[in-house]
This record gives structure tokens, C-alpha cells and sequence, in this order.
């Protein structure tokens, strides 16, 4: 450890504690190469940036003690340091920066040399209010920054059966996680993404202050931190919208070989929003023989036959599309879900013959993912590298996307799932951090590949993959498609600011200026360090 640092963080640890109402030592930071080297990774498996310690908080509090110790602490006396003062009261505030569960790709999470926060560790976690009711009508919970999805759709079912109506397609994240990037899945074309389904949040900012902010409360912080790529603050609380949660769920699935009726029939079903719609719409790319069958497994119901692409009239080589949507329903009208659901069928224009179908309980739905995980965990497919690469691309340039990228940069080997659907700007606020293609329709396209291990196929190889996610975004750049990556990564803030565009950037660096001035937070995302924090609140000695 570098030793002007390490006296920093000596120096911190004896704030943490003075700082606080306490005088004892801080129990919940640790420099315990477990929880470093820990926090150090994430779900991408490409980056690995040390911390010099972890936080383990139980309260706000301690959020804020940390900030305030990192920005107000004067640095050691000389004797303890092998450091000038000079050097000592030029050094920079450490970066301290919130990880959720750790789910990024690039280590957006992780704070190289400085303070993670662990959101998910400390005995923050588990602290939900019973669901209420806002004076408006609406039904929340509240819950701690750090808390799991899952373990938010379990509290919410017990107290009073109900749900949260907007979610990820996995539920093993964290709630501050996904809110500090958006937050979509197949519920997003009607609901918005995550981030629109939130009433009110308590934020630690970057000046070490608690603040509660909503739409009507410093509301400038609130829409800052929605999407914030954890730049202005540390989410420790967030009212979450509820609905009563559907019992069942009939989950369908429907082929097409034509990429035009696909994403005609997929917008045509987002812009229905009345009672005779479907409740969650994605698709994916189906591009090799091999996965015509995969793509069942999770889904696999004995009444559906097993598939070939002859039987439904495809070809070798060819790609098709499958267009997946639910219906929710309640027991008592599952008289009438076979007729509503094949009305809604009826006007779709897909290869007849190709219609998949199950049912079952509303939180398996939601949970799909995760008996993927423990399936992939099993062989030892999970904690593999993840060079994921997910994109909004407008819904005007997504046919040239699907010849370009899908149908050519690919070829026939996809090493993945490739998720593709669209969803309505208008359930998105403008005002959040979020960067959005400058379309009223936009889709989603994840690249969701992952590194086959010991694989002598040299197309599952991190090289090969990392080097087609740079062709499609070169792709996208030079014809001009105006896509945005969602769960951006970007080097350094020349490339930020061309990804937030002109307008947005000016936006984001005035946020920053305000909550977060010594750009302590979130160095993780590679946008800003406290090293050369363009507000510059850290001063060398005059
Ligand atoms: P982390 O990786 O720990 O953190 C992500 C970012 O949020 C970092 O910048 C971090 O500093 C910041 N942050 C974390 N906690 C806080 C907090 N309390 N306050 C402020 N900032 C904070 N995304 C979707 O939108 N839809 C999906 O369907 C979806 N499916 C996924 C499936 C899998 C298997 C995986 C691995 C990821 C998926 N994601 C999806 C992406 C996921 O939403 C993001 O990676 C998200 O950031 C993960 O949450 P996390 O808790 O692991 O966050």
C-alpha cells in the first residue's frame, strides 16, 4: 500500500470514529484482504480494482462520516508519514465509491485505492418498512439502498401480496444498483423504467449531507441521482412503488423469420396501454441451430413440442426472432386468460406453428433468471468473464442495426443471449441522468456473451468477443445510428461528455459541481477522480 495513503486511511479510520456521535473505533471499516480483494471484482470478470478498504455501514450515518472523514480530515502529522506536509495537504480527498451486489461489467462499482462502500454488506441491509400507503393513494416500501430485488418481492408478497411493477430481468441486484442506471425489463414499455417507479429517496452526497429529495423535494438531487451512475450520492433509502402483485403468469413465445414484422408487431403491442395488452414484451435473436432448442430450457413445458428450424419453414443459416410476452392474471379469471390471450395473438403476424406457451406462479416468472444462474453455476459457467455490451438504439435505425450487427458482424455464432425490444420514452423523465437515443421509441439490444473457459472455439474467447462489441460500436459511430450504451463504459471525460452529448453534459458537470465537488464519488465509472476534479475543491497549500 502506498504509504501517503495508508496514513490517510489511518487517519480516517480515527475520524470515522470521532467524526460519528461515537468515540469508538468504526467496527464496519475493514481492511481485511477478504473484503478487498472482494470488492475489487464484479460480474464482468474483465477489471480488478483494489480498494484500500471496505465500509460495511449500518446506518446513513456512517455513510456520511466516511465522506465528511475523507474531505474534512487534515492528513496525518509529518511524523507518521514518510511524506513531506507539503505533499500531505496536497494529497487528494480517497475516492469512496457505493457498490450495490457488484453486477457491473467494468468495475463501475469499485473505488481503485480508495473506500468501497458495500451496500450489500454492513446491517444496513434487511431494513423495509411494511408497505403503505401515500397520501396520494399510492402504495410504497421503503427500503435501504442496499437491499436485493428479491428479497424486496419477498417482503412486499408477505405484507399484503403485493410487488414492486417495475423489475430486471434478474433479481439478484441491488436496489440503489439498478436505480443509479435505470432499471428495464419487458414491464418498462408501460411502466417505465425502475427509475420512474420511485417516489422519494434519503441520498448521502458527495459533501457528506443526508438528504431526502423527491419530485417535490430538492428534486434537482433526485433526478440527478436516478441514473446517476452513482456520481452525486449514496441512495440509502428508496420509496418504491407497489401494485397488488398477479398470482399467475402465462408466458408465451412466438417465432418469426422476418426482422420487419418482428419489430412491427413489437411496437404496434408497446403502444397499447389499456386492459387488453400484454403486461411485459421483450424478444431475442435466435442465430444459431444450436440455440433453437436452448432457448427453451428455462421455459420448457411438456405440451410444447420440441423444434426444429425446418419444421417451422426456416433454413440454415438464417436468423429468426422470438417474441416473448406474459399475460398476468388473477385465479379467478383463469376462465377467461386462454381467450384474452389468443385475441391478443390473433393480430400478431408470426410463423404460425410457432406458438410456445406456459404457465406459472408470478414470482417464478420474475425469478427466471435465477434458476439460470444456479444451472450455469453448476458447470461453472457463471463466474466466468462477461464482456456484455447492452445498447438503446432508436427504433429508426434498428433494421440497419439488424442487418448490420445481427445478420452481419455476428455471422452465425452469437455465444449468448441477445435480447432485443423496444419501449416508449415518454415513461422515462428527461430530467434524470439517464442518456436516451433522440427517439420516442427506442430499443433495447443486450449482448449478453459470455467467455466458454478452456473452450478451443476461439470465437467464446474474451479477445474475440471484447473485439466484436468494438465493431458494433464502430458500427453504430460511422452510420451515424445515434445509439447510447446503457451501463455505459466510457475512458476519461473527453469520451463522457461525447456520450452525454452537448445539453446533458453541461447538466451532469453542474450536478456534479454541486453534490459531489470534490468528485469523491463513484471513480469507478472512469469519469472523474479527485486527482483531477475539475471543481477542485481538494487546494494545494498556498
Ligand atoms: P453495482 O454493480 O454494485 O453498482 C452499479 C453502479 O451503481 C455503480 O456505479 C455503483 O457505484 C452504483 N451504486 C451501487 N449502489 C448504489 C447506491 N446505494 N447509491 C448510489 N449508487 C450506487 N439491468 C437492467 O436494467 N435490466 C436487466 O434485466 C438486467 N439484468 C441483469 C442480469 C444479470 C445477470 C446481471 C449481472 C446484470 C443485469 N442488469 C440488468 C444490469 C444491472 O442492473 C446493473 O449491473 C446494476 O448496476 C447491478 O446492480 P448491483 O447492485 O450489482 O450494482
Amino acid at each position: 500500500m502506498p504509504s501517503a495513503a495508508h496514513n490517510l486511511l489511518i487517519h480516517l479510520l480515527i475520524s470515522i470514529s470521532t467524526v460519528g456521535s461515537t468515540l469508538s473505533p468504526s467496527p464496519s471499516l475493514t481492511f481485511l484482504p477478504s473484503q478487498t480483494h472482494a470488492a475489487a471484482v464484479d460480474f464482468g470478470s474483465t477489471t480488478h480494482s483494489l480498494p484500500l478498504a471496505v465500509l460495511l455501514p449500518s446506518s446513513p450515518s456512517q455513510i456520511s462520516s466516511l465522506i465528511l472523514s475523507a474531505l474534512l480530515s487534515p492528513p496525518p502529522p509529518p511524523q507518521t508519514s514518510s511524506l513531506t506536509l507539503s505533499a500531505l495537504l496536497s494529497s487528494p480527498p480517497l475516492s469512496v465509491s457505493p457498490r450495490g451486489h457488484g453486477h457491473s461489467l467494468h468495475g463501475q462499482a469499485g473505488a481503485p485505492g480508495g473506500v468501497v462502500i458495500s451496500m450489500t454488506g454492513g446491517g444496513g441491509r434487511r431494513r423495509m418498512s411494511p408497505p403503505a400507503n401515500s397520501i396520494a393513494g399510492n402504495m410504497y416500501v421503503d427500503v435501504w439502498g442496499g437491499e436485493l430485488w428479491i428479497d424486496v418481492l419477498n417482503w412486499t408478497l408477505k405484507n399484503g401480496g403485493l410487488a414492486p411493477r417495475s423489475w430486471t430481468d434478474y433479481l439478484y441486484l441491488s436496489v440503489g444498483g439498478t436505480l443509479s442506471n435505470a432499471g428495464v425489463s419487458g414491464q418498462a414499455f408501460h411502466h417505465g423504467p425502475q427509475i420512474s417507479n420511485v417516489f422519494e429517496l434519503d441520498v448521502v452526497t458527495g459533501k457528506g449531507e443526508l438528504v431526502t429529495c423527491s419530485l417535490a423535494e430538492n428534486a434537482e438531487l433526485f433526478h440527478a441521482v436516478l441514473g446517476g451512475l452513482g456520481q452525486f450520492g449514496i441512495i440509502t433509502r428508496a420509496r418504491i412503488a407497489l401494485e397488488p402483485a398477479p398470482q399467475r403468469v402465462r408466458w408465451i413465445r412466438v417465432l418469426y423469420s422476418n426482422f420487419t414484422s418482428f419489430t412491427r408487431d413489437q411496437e404496434r403491442l408497446i403502444s397499447l396501454h389499456n386492459q387488453q395488452r400484454f403486461d411485459y414484451i421483450e424478444g431475442f435473436v435466435i442465430a444459431e441451430e444450436g440455440l433453437i432448442n436452448n432457448w427453451r430450457s428455462s421455459f420448457f413445458s411438456p405440451s410444447n413440442p420440441p423444434v426444429t428450424l425446418s419444421s417451422i419453414g426456416g433454413r440454415q443459416g438464417a436468423v429468426l426472432y422470438c417474441l416473448e410476452l406474459t399475460k398476468n392474471y388473477h385465479h379467478s379469471s383463469s376462465d377467461s386468460i386462454d381467450e384474452e390471450v389468443e385475441a391478443l395473438l390473433r393480430e400478431l403476424d408470426f410463423i404460425r406453428g410457432s406458438v410456445f406457451t406456459t404457465d406459472l406462479a408470478y414470482v417464478d416468472f420474475l425469478d427466471r433468471v435465477h434458476k439460470a444462474e444456479l444451472k450455469l453455476r453448476a458447470k461453472g459457467l457463471w463466474e466466468v468473464p462477461h464482456p456484455w455490451l447492452n445498447i438503446f438504439v432508436p427504433a429508426s435505425r434498428i433494421e440497419e442495426f439488424d442487418r448490420g450487427v445481427f445478420r452481419g458482424i455476428l455471422g452465425n455464432n452469437t455465444s449468448g443471449p441477445i435480447l432485443i425490444y423496444p419501449m416508449n420514452k415518454d415513461r422515462w423523465d428527461e430530467r434524470s441522468s439517464v442518456v436516451l437515443p433522440d427517439e420516442d421509441i427506442f430499443y433495447l439490444v443486450a449482448l449478453l456473451r459470455s467467455v466458454v473457459p478452456g473452450s478451443d472455439d476461439p470465437s467464446k474467447t474474451l479477445e474475440y468477443l471484447s473485439d466484436q462489441n468494438r465493431k458494433i460500436l464502430e458500427f453504430s459511430e460511422s452510420a451515424g445510428i445515434g445509439a447510447k450504451q446503457y451501463l455505459p463504459s466510457h475512458r476519461g471525460p473527453a469520451e463522457w461528455e461525447r456520450h452525454f452529448g452537448p445539453a446533458r453534459w453541461e447538466r451532469f458537470l453542474r450536478r456534479k459541481a454541486e453534490f459531489d465537488p470534490s468528485c469523491l464519488l463513484g471513480t469507478g465509472q472512469s469519469i472523474f477522480h479527485p486527482s483531477s476534479c475539475p471543481f477542485s475543491s481538494f487546494l494545494s497549500p498556498t
